[in-house]
């Protein structure tokens, strides 16, 4: 593994976790050479697909994340898990036939047209939620805040 800013070799890991439910391992790796520090992703070899977030960064797709923002966005409403787990199967499928990354906002415009087809009170909550997202972790943390809303 070369540095990627000097392309140095001396390389040392300097963090590891798992991540992407047990499917990847996140390394944190610094340059002995300049100094610098990069990421690295191991994972089983499959095309990864990646989602890019509105400050440039690139992240892998978290399904949870989006099944995460739907459930919110469907409080008490009749869908069951396995329901918003397929939606987000085929919302995923369908972005990646466009590519092996997608942007965030491609993600919510997606969301908002399955929950359109499908529940109109999720879709209104979720889009009045949408138009604040800044990131793709803004699902997770305006899931939360919606959860809180609709319980408080
Ligand atoms: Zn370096």
């Amino acid at each position: 593994m070369r540095c990627p800013f000097c392309l140095c070799s001396d390389v040392r890991v300097v963090d590891s976790r798992v991540v992407e439910e047990g499917n990847a391992i996140r390394r944190r790796r610094v340059c002995e050479g300049c100094n610098k520090r990069f990421t690295t992703y191991e994972r089983i070899e499959e095309a990864p697909f990646l989602v890019v977030k509105r400050s440039g960064g690139r992240e892998p797709f978290d399904r949870s994340k989006v099944v995460a923002g739907m459930r919110a966005s469907l409080k008490n409403r009749p869908f069951l898990d396995s329901d918003l787990e397929s939606a987000v199967s085929e919302i995923e499928d369908r972005l990646r036939l466009a590519g092996d990354e997608c942007s965030t906002d491609q993600i919510g415009l997606s969301v908002l047209e399955w929950l359109k087809a499908n529940d109109e009170v999720g879709y209104i909550r979720f889009a009045s939620v949408y138009k604040g997202f800044e990131a793709w972790h803004d699902f997770e943390r305006e899931a939360v805040s919606l959860v809180k809303k609709s319980e408080g």
